[in-house]
């Protein structure tokens, strides 16, 4: 089975072909760049428009070249060169996710294929879970946007914990705008974070759930107060990630698991996956992070569950197919795991 993949739910117009059968994912992306400040919602739109057509005549053309191999050693002909489109149907930016839900559905009706639905957290934390081969894994999704630690019961992912206000990504990328550096902030955050030494910041973490607004908007004004930034940058690593870590060990004791998974594109950073992988180890529980082409927002990961949604007949019919830029991954029936993952 090929399917091809559309992500467009904030800054990433990008397209990917999963071949199942050969478990090769290729992706075509175009980042929107902010001239300033950060994602502003009506620009990142006007991206997507433009882009969104690039990356899929360039992911369809490969989907094509590798038909015309195909047919030199075989006679028969495929109608169309993909078997599914599988497009993010939220969360994300309304304005964003309505063109990559248009486009997705014309390709859809002309190729004559069936459209798949995808949750683009359900993406982030199931790249991870198929990746790494785990079982029934516990799953930090850390991206722009969001922060949630989820595990899976019933055939449902259950939000464990999730951040009460803004998202883990956003909130470093707050404070870097406040500073004066580009978007986006947090590989600048990891690179100052290596000449920094700690200072007290707020630590934010309510049963499972975690808070950034209060620490982002101390870590500026001590930067105001005149701390240097490579202080706040360590400081403030130390303690988001420490928040993050803290909840998803308390997710692995509650429910008894022993594997995690991270997931979003803030699991780039280094600090990160270290403090998990530590305590992993310290547990006697297994860490996978998917390779970075995977953390950040990329639409391999969409075609990739795309696959296996199709394979779990769970397609959905155009007229049911609005975008949704509040989807919760909670609100996700698991057609395509066993129940026996109970
Ligand atoms: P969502 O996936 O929730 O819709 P998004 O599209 O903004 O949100 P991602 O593409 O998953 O999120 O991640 C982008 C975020 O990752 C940005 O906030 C960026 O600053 C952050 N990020 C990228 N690299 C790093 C890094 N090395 N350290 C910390 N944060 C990083």
């Amino acid at each position: 089975m090929r399917i091809l993949g559309v992500e467009g739910t904030a800054w990433a117009a990008s397209a990917a072909l999963f071949d199942s059968e050969t478990d090769a994912v290729f992706i075509e992306t175009d980042a929107y760049q902010p001239e300033s400040g950060g994602i502003h919602p009506r620009e990142a739109a006007e991206h997507m428009s433009d882009a969104i057509p690039r990356v899929i005549e360039t992911t369809l053309n490969e989907a094509a070249g590798d038909i015309d191999a195909d047919d030199r050693s075989s006679s028969s002909k495929r109608v169309s060169p993909v078997d599914a489109v599988a497009f993010s149907r939220g969360p994300g930016l309304g304005p964003c996710l309505r063109i990559v839900g248009t486009a997705a559905r014309a390709l859809s009706q002309s190729l004559d294929v069936p459209l798949v639905g995808v949750n683009h957290m359900v993406a982030h934390l199931e790249i991870g879970r198929q990746r790494s081969g785990f079982d029934s894994p516990v799953c930090l999704n850390a991206s722009g946007a969001n922060a949630h630690v989820l595990g899976y019961r019933n055939g449902r992912y259950r939000v464990l914990g999730e951040t009460m206000d803004t998202g883990v990504g956003n909130a470093i990328d707050k404070f870097t705008r406040h500073v004066g550096w580009s978007h986006p902030g947090g590989p600048k955050v990891e690179q100052a974070a290596k000449d920094g030494e700690y200072i007290d910041l707020p630590y934010v973490v309510k049963g499972m759930d975690f808070s950034f607004s209060g620490i982002m908007s101390a870590a500026k004004q001590a930067v105001d107060d005149g701390h240097a930034v490579e202080d706040v940058c360590f400081s403030l690593q130390e303690n988001i990630f420490a928040m993050l870590t803290e909840v998803a060990e308390r997710a692995l004791s509650l429910t008894d698991r022993d594997e995690l998974v991270l997931g979003g594109g803030v699991g780039n950073n280094a600090r990160l996956r270290e403090m998990l992988a530590e305590m992993c180890e310290q547990r006697g529980a297994e860490f996978y992070a998917p390779e970075p082409r995977f953390l950040s927002d990329n639409a391999g990961m969409i075609a990739v569950l795309g696959a296996e949604m199709l394979a779990a007949g769970d397609t959905i019919p155009v007229a049911d197919s609005a975008v949704d830029s509040n989807f919760r991954p909670d609100q996700v029936s698991v057609t395509w795991r066993g129940r026996e993952a109970d």
